[in-house]
């Protein structure tokens, strides 16, 4: 079972959690085009490596933070605030 650091509570287990899907995606302006709103709602990332994603503490302090996780290894390489840029020493 995956263990992820909550900021605010500590290492809990994965159930805890809910993941949001990859984080730092940007949503456009409703004037885009069609196919610009086609590629933010199903063109995702799917990296062998090092994935950025939004967890959510959903049954405990429901606090939203970004997660570097290994895709293959499914160790967490890092854990930031959902307002931070991603950390460049997580690589
Ligand atoms: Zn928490």
């Amino acid at each position: 079972m995956l263990n992820i650091e909550c900021p605010h509570c500590g290492a809990r287990p994965e159930h805890e959690f809910r993941c949001g899907g990859d984080a730092h995606v940007v949503r456009p302006p409703l004037s885009a085009s069609g196919e610009t709103w086609a590629e933010y709602l199903f063109g995702h990332d799917n990296p062998k490596g090092d994935q950025t994603e939004r967890w959510c503490h959903s049954f405990g302090c429901g606090l939203w933070f970004n997660v570097i996780r290994d895709t293959v290894s499914h160790e967490i390489r890092a854990v930031y605030p959902i307002t931070a840029q991603r950390p460049e020493q997580a690589a």
